[in-house]
């Protein structure tokens, strides 16, 4: 098993990924930063996201671990003083894992090729000074035209991160779906839109056709692009999975109650 190490630049989480280096070494287990079938995050969410984009062009071979060093994330599973629980689980390994869906972006400019992405929480398209206004497709149907500050389409996994914050639903990972939740909509006798976050299955597809202008705010899960001549964005469900190895079962709900409610929750 060939195991790299993806660590935030926090003394902890450099602290922490000295330790888990000695300790896989100690254990015969190879690092290979390059290609690796496991790949350990010491950080946050935010690392994990990194690593998930560093990454990606390999997800079929490789699987993830999170080590927070900070408080329990929802891509992070692991404490970091259970470093050594976690290299006796690498040795006794069989390949459990477990697979999310992620977020096919294609995006078209008026004035570039088009370019792909994928992300593992969301995009967003939002417009800070004017009003965005974008025409909504679901599959190839004009569904609305939206006006407002912005758009945020969501994985399941994402729908806890961003897509919340703006009132969007939380989404069981095991579900293959899409969200899309407004950003301050402008909804009056004149302009109107559904006003409420919408969830496609996983054989439909969003379609975003703004109004030409390049003071667009785009993001990709932590990478925001700015001034692009957007013409169109494509939301599909990926054919691509991020795959965890699942050495713990951590119950979803437990984790969306520890993280947002923080009472005592019985598995
Ligand atoms: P960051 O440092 O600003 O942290 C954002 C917070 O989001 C952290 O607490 C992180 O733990 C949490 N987070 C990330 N993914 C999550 C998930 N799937 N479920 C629940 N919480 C999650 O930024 P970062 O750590 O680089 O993370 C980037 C993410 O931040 C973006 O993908 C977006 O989801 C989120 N974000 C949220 C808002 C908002 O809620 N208003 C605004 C911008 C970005």
């Amino acid at each position: 098993m060939k195991v790299a190490i993806f660590e935030n630049d926090g003394e902890k989480s450099q602290k922490v990924g000295k330790e888990l280096y000695q300790k896989l070494t100690d254990a015969h287990i190879v690092i290979d930063n390059s290609h690796p079938e496991i790949v350990i995050t010491v950080g946050g969410d935010g690392t994990l996201l990194s690593a998930f984009k560093h990454y990606q062009d390999n997800l079929e071979n490789i699987r993830f671990v999170g080590v927070h060093t900070g408080h329990l994330g929802f891509y992070t599973d692991w404490r970091d003083d259970e470093i050594s629980d976690l290299v006796t689980s690498l040795q006794s390994d069989n390949k459990q894992s477990i697979n999310y869906p992620l977020l096919d972006v294609k995006v078209d400019y008026f004035d570039a090729e088009s370019e792909k992405f994928l992300a593992l929480n969301e995009s967003t398209l939002k417009r800070i000074n004017n009003t965005m206004v974008t025409d909504v497709y679901i599959g190839d149907q004009l569904f609305e035209k939206f006006r407002g500050d912005g758009l945020c389409i969501s994985t399941p996994t994402g729908s806890t991160a961003y897509n919340k914050s703006v009132g969007g639903a939380v989404i069981h990972p095991e579900l293959e779906s899409l969200q899309m939740a407004e950003i301050a909509s402008i909804n009056n006798r004149v302009f109107r839109t559904l006003s409420s976050p919408v969830i496609v299955a996983s054989n439909d597809w969003i379609t975003l056709k703004p109004t030409q202008s390049s003071d667009f705010v785009f993001s990709i899960d932590q990478e925001i692009y700015h001034n692009r001549q957007i013409k169109a964005i494509k939301y599909k469900i990926a054919k691509e999975h991020i795959c965890f190895a699942k050495y713990r079962h951590n119950n979803f709900w437990k984790r969306v109650n520890e993280a947002f409610i923080g009472s005592d929750y019985a598995d």
